[in-house]
Parts: C-alpha cells; structure tokens; sequence
C-alpha cells in the first residue's frame, strides 16, 4: 500500500515540475506551443513533403506505375579547328512510357546562354563592386559579349520540315499528331555555333587556346537535349541560366564525330572503331592495358604528344562511339594529348579508368590522374552499386570541373617549371574524385539538377569525402605523413563560418540553384556535411550506409527526387529523421548548443520549504506524505553538515523504503550515488540535435554521454539533466569532439573557460 502510494505521487510531481520549468522559462515558445501554428521542430514533413502515389511511394521507392521516357540519339559531328566552330545532325527517337498524350516536344538548346543577346548577360542586379579583376572589368565592360548559340538549321521529320519555337535556351518542337502513350518519333536536328574559350569566356566547355596555336576542346552541352518529362514537373523546361545544371532522360548514343586526323579523342560510350584511329602501336598498348590492374600503361607518351602537337594535319579521321543507357554525350579532342589508362575489376567485368592531359599537366597528371579516378570507381561502388559503365575518363581542362557520363574535366596545372604547391596537388585529386563521382550521381542516380542542385552536388560531396579519406589511406606516400587526407569539405567545423554567418546570404539547402547565395556552401558544403554527420553522428555507419546505397539502388537509372531520398533513409533505418530534414535541407537555423550551469544537490526526509510549497501548490498536504526531499546546494533550504552525509543516512525513509521492497540481492545491486547534479543545457541554436556530452570526474576519469535528439522535442531552448554519480563532477563539455557543426564552441565548457579579451591582456601588461 505505502509503495503504491510513493510511486503514483512520484510520477504527478515529475509531470507538475516540468510543466511548471516550462512555464517560467520559455514563455514565447509556451505560447508559439498554444497557437495556431505548430512549430514543434520533430512534427513530421507532411507539409513539405508531395503526397506518395503509385509513381512513387511513400517508402521512398519507385511505384508500381514509375515510368521515364526515353530519347536515343545517333549523330554527326564535325569539328573544325581553323575556326572553332562546330556542326552537326542528330536524328531523335523519343518514346513515350508515360501514360499522357504528349502534344508537342521541348528540346533544351542550351548553347543559347550564349548568345550576344542572352537575358542571363542581365541575370544579376548586385552594382559596382569596390574591387574588382582586371579580367572582370574587360569582361563585363569592355567587350562585346561572345557570338554564341545554336544556328538551328534544320528540325524535320522524314525530309519535312516540324513546326519550331525557340523560348531562350528552350525549343517547343510541333508534332503532326500528339504522341500517344507507348508511341515514338523520330526526328532530326540540324545546327552550328561557335564554339567559346572556355579559359577567357567562363564556361563548362569550349576549348583553351595555347601560345602555338594549338587548342584542346572539352565539347559539351553541344547537340540540341531532349526534356525530361515525368510525374513530377511534366516537362522540365525551366531554363538554363547557368547556375541550375541539367534534366536529362536516358538513351542510347551512336555518334561519329569527325576532327583533323592528328587529334586524339575520346568520349561517352564505347569507341567502336578503335582499330581505325590508332596506331598499330597504340593499339597494342591499349591491349596491354586492358589486363594492366596495378598501374596506368601510356597510350599515348608525352614525347609523342610533344611530336604531334608540331604538326597540323590537313587530313580528317572520324572516330565511332556508342553509349547505352547514359543521359548525355561529351567529348574531347586535341593533337596535344598525352593518354594512359588501366583495368579496375569489377564482378561484371573490368572497367577502364582512363586520363587525358596535355604536357602541361605533368608531372601531376601522369602520378596522379589515373590512380585517383581509380580510387573513386572503388569507393563509389563500395557506397552504392558496381560501376555500371565500361570506362571512366578524367581529362585535364584548365580551370576546370565539370562531369558527363563516362567523361569529366578537371582542373589542376603545375607551374611552367613542374613545381606545384600542395594546394594544387589535392585540388586536382579532389576534383578529379569529385567529377568522375559524378557519373553515379547525378549520371546514374539521374535526379534534377535543373531544380535541385545539392541532390547531385551535396550527395557527391559526401561521397567524395569517404572517397577522398580512402586515397589517403590507400596512397599515404601521396599525403604528409601520418595525416588523413585533407579533405576541403565534409568535416562539421568546415560548415560552421557558412551556417553561423548572415542569415540575409543564406538559403536553405531546398531551393532551386539560380535562387541561392553561396552555391558552394550550399549545394555542395552544407548537404555533404549534414549526410557526413547523419552517418557519423545521428545515424552510425551501418544504418546510414545500408540506407543510403538502397537508395543508390532503387534510384540507379532512374529519376529520383529528394523526398525519394528522405523517405528511403528513414524507411531503410527506422530512424525518424524528419527533424534533421527540417532543420538542415529546409532551414537556414544553425547548431549551437551550450552548457549553461550545474548544480548541486543531496537528498533528505526532512521537508524542505520549496518541495513543501510545491506539494501544496498540486494539493498535497506535506504532512501526510512520505516523500523524499532534493535540497540545493547553496539554496534557501541548504544545510552543509547534510550534504557529506551519506545519502541514505540522510533519508531515512529511503532507506525503509529499500528495506520494505528489496531483498538483500537486490539490494547489493542498487547503487547508492554520493553526488546528484542537474545540468542544465540551453540551445541557442535552432537546429536540434543528439546532446553529446564529456563529463569529467575529479578522479580523473572522463565519460561520453550521447542524449538522444529527443531531449529537445517539449523544450526547444533548455533542458537539464541529472546525474547521479559516485565521482565529483569537475567539468562538463558539450560536442568535445566537434562533431555536429556546433556554430559557437565558446559555450560548450562548465566551468566557463577563462576568456580573456585582447583589451585585458594589454591591460595586465601595461598595468604589471
Ligand atoms: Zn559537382
């Protein structure tokens, strides 16, 4: 009867005192609480979130009714070197797996951005900036802007001409007859333009020009694309200002691309006529690669290189390729290129990873290149899938990153003497792992780049990271000794200047490219070090990297979109995490918790006027009740010759209570705690996260507490937790590995470590 008693009572007071802490210290979010908008940071995203369908299901997978259009491509090229201007003719087969009527096609011109007239020329409002590049002010003020875009000279069906608009970087092309779902058509494309420097004219592609005339072409976003259209946007034909990349559906390639005939080139898809643009002896070297699985073999040296590159062939070779499955084409061609590749095994079949530079990437190139595109097939398959496609090609384009199937270029020039800084060195490695990751996202896991730029950009990021971690283990002689790879981003302290900085030049990670501040920080730093702690920290290593390669899984070839990913992550884990959706992909808050104080306290039998007043306060007559009393250090009720007594010799009735209820075994395995501290943590960071915690004991001894998320979820800003211990507590740390992107460390120590400004510094010294 007497311990049924205790335990109802025990529960009503703990109910009675939290709602009475919440009351007197958060009167703003009591009352946020109380209103019409819940703001509760756990709720979960159906606001947010599309509603789940048979496209695509609440599990995060495709539906039973997922469907992706289809565009095969065969084409003609021609490029000419005497001007740098390229042609060509493609001949389209669109099919419709949709199960709507299709009234017309859009096709993406995105040269377009380059016409003199372009509206992305106008795009920015920002003013005179107080300093500004020599580069930058011939650029924007002194030149006419670059005679680009496509000259479209033919778009037919069969010989007859299809009705055409052209909006911008946007072409709405007229079919006879709307295409019916499961029907084709085919049709044919014919342009020109003029190719860009790349080096002077920033762009993704075009060709860099140097001092003898010769030029290397990294060609690109150069053949009329169709639309993706799907479930989600319909056609995606929001245009191509630059800064939101491609949509693009899959298909199949056939593409011959004639160039002068001492050119090499090399591009998406399998070179199918191998045999007639090389040289007996670079045949035989590419044989030899093929089964070389430890080292690059050269192709093509760099005193071969050094040969050609004097010459210019007036002759013109035709090189053959053909892709499966990809969402894009690119190439490269120069007489300067230097070429080696190798074999990397695979279950099914050996993939060639391959690099192409000219002799002014060495020696970075021909140490490097090679073994990090190498690095990257590994790391990435590992995370996700087996690399599905037969090559991997990392080019080397001066300032340079940018990513196709199969094909990427990458920046990363020594100096005219062959020294590099390490700066140099790790950004080509890094950029290398970076654009030749890219071929699984967005290449293979095909989302929008239009629309969303961190679902191919962050995820490839994080990606990266492990990647980059891998090189420096599996290649130590290539960093400083006894150091991890020094990655630029993914580690939490990396993003905390960013995400801590002026909230007006921050947007949050779910906003279209072309609207956000800071595309690096935000598409790229923050989500690779959001998902890099969601493994480390929120989730642990197995239940993220099971869940984030089934979404690699369900996704490959396919076209997800980022609720596929939040969902997958959370119906692969059983881990809520819509709150860390919430606060990092949606919002612009901030981590930073602190640990604001802790006190002391002992127990005792003997009432205490606070504990009286508060069992009054829910009508309990303290006379009548057994309770046990908490007494503050230092407070109104607190007597010093109690707090050295043993707690049980101090609270008789606890010890009656043991005594009444336990047997002498279960007894023995009570603890007795000598010490009880309520530690109080405050956040004035919006984004909740795990409270993890150092304790450190006078004894010496330290302990790592990890308090789940949910500590926050009825208490945004503050929440104490007690600890009953047999040590005496003498500091308490929170983050002590820096592990959440805590903005704002300078609150994470009790006690407060001593912080003494510069001004009393100068003070002690004057004044000493
Ligand atoms: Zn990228």
């Amino acid at each position: 009867m007497k311990k049924l008693k205790y335990s109802f009572f025990a529960v009503l007071l703990l109910v009675g005192a939290g709602a009475f802490a919440q009351e007197q210290e958060q009167p703003q979010e009591k009352e946020k609480q109380m209103g019409h908008t819940n703001v509760n940071k756990f709720r979960q995203l159906y606001d947010e979130f599309a509603t789940p369908n048979q496209y695509r299901t609440a599990s995060g997978a495709p539906g039973p009714a997922y469907y992706q259009n289809e565009a095969d491509y065969e084409m003609k090229i021609e490029l000419n070197d005497d001007n740098q201007t390229i042609s060509g003719y493609e001949t389209i087969t669109y099919k419709n797996n949709s199960p709507d009527r299709l009234e017309y096609l859009w096709v993406q011109l995105d040269q377009n951005i380059r016409k003199k007239d372009s509206p992305a020329l106008e795009k920015d409002g920002s003013g005179m900036s107080p300093v500004i590049q020599p580069g930058s002010v011939v650029s924007t003020y002194m030149k006419e802007p670059f005679d680009g875009g496509f000259n479209i000279t033919e778009v037919s069906k069969d010989g007859k001409p299809l009705k055409h608009t052209i909006n911008f970087t946007m072409m709405r092309v007229d079919m006879p007859q709307p295409l019916e779902p499961g029907e084709e058509f085919e049709f044919s494309i014919g342009w020109n333009f003029n190719i860009v420097e790349h080096t002077v004219d920033r762009a993704r592609s075009g060709y860099e020009s140097f001092p003898d005339g010769n030029k290397n072409y990294i060609i690109a976003q150069f053949f009329p694309r169709m639309c993706v259209y799907n479930d989600v946007e319909g056609w995606q034909n929001y245009q191509f200002w630059g800064n939101g990349e491609f949509a693009l559906p899959f298909g199949d390639y056939e593409v011959e691309i004639t160039v002068p005939a001492d050119h090499l080139l090399d591009g998406t898809g399998e070179l199918v006529n191998r045999k007639d643009v090389y040289s007996k002896e670079e045949m035989s070297r590419w044989e030899q690669a093929m089964k070389s699985y430890d080292k690059p073999v050269f192709i093509r040296t760099q005193a071969e290189a050094e040969q050609i590159e004097k010459g210019r062939s007036t002759k013109k070779k035709t090189w053959r390729l053909e892709a499966e499955n990809v969402r894009d084409f690119a190439f490269t061609s120069s007489r300067k290129y230097i070429m080696d590749a190798q074999a990397v095994k695979f279950p099914q079949g050996d993939v060639m990873a391959i690099s192409i530079y000219p002799k002014e990437g060495n020696p970075l190139w021909e140490e490097y290149s090679t073994k990090a595109v190498v690095q990257t097939l590994k790391s990435y398959s590992r995370m996700t899938f087996d690399y599905p496609y037969p090559k991997a090609i990392s080019v080397h384009g001066q300032n340079q990153g940018m990513e196709y199937p199969m094909i990427c270029w990458n920046y990363g020039r020594p100096n005219e003497d062959g020294t590099y800084s390490d700066r140099t060195k790790y950004g080509m490695i890094s950029v290398i792992i970076h654009e030749v990751g890219h071929n699984f996202f967005p290449m293979i896991v095909n989302s929008d780049e239009r629309q969303w730029g961190w679902m191919d950009e962050g995820i490839n990021t994080f990606v990266q990271y492990v990647a980059e971690q891998d090189f420096g283990e599996n290649y130590p002689e290539a960093i400083a000794p006894n150091a991890k790879y020094p990655s630029r981003r993914g580690e939490p302290s990396q993003i905390t200047g960013y995400m801590g900085g002026d909230q007006n030049f921050i947007a949050p990670i779910m906003s279209n490219p072309e609207n956000v501040y800071q595309l690096g920080n935000n598409a790229y730093g923050k989500p690779a070090t959001a998902l890099n702690i969601l493994r480390e920290t929120v989730m642990g290593r197995d239940l993220f990297d099971y869940s984030f390669k089934t979404y690699a899984q369900r996704w490959m070839f396919k076209h997800p979109t980022p609720e596929d990913f939040f969902r997958t992550m959370e119906d692969a884990s059983a881990v809520d995490l819509d709150w860390y959706w919430r606060g990092w992909f949606y919002s612009t808050e901030f981590v930073d918790i602190g640990v604001e104080d802790v006190k002391s306290y002992y127990l005792t039998a003997e009432p205490t006027a606070a504990g009286k007043e508060l069992l009054s306060r829910y009508g309990y007559d303290p006379s009548s009740i057994d309770a046990v009393y908490v007494v503050e250090e230092d407070g109104e009720d607190y007597d010093p010759a109690m707090k050295d007594k043993d707690m049980l010799e101090n609270a008789p009735n606890l010890k009656e209570f043991m005594m009444d209820n336990f047997t002498p075994e279960e007894r023995a395995k009570l603890k007795t705690p000598k010490h009880f501290y309520a530690v109080k943590f405050n956040k004035p960071g919006g984004i909740p996260m795990p409270l993890i915690v150092e304790y450190s004991y006078a004894d010496g001894t330290k302990e790592k507490v990890t308090y789940p998320v949910q500590v926050w979820r009825k208490n945004d800003a503050e929440v104490t937790k007690v600890l009953a211990t047999n040590k005496e507590l003498v500091g308490v740390v929170v983050d002590p590995d820096q592990e959440t992107a805590d903005v704002d460390v300078s609150n994470n120590n009790w006690p407060r470590e001593a912080q003494e400004s510069e001004f009393d510094n100068f003070k002690e010294e004057v004044e000493d």
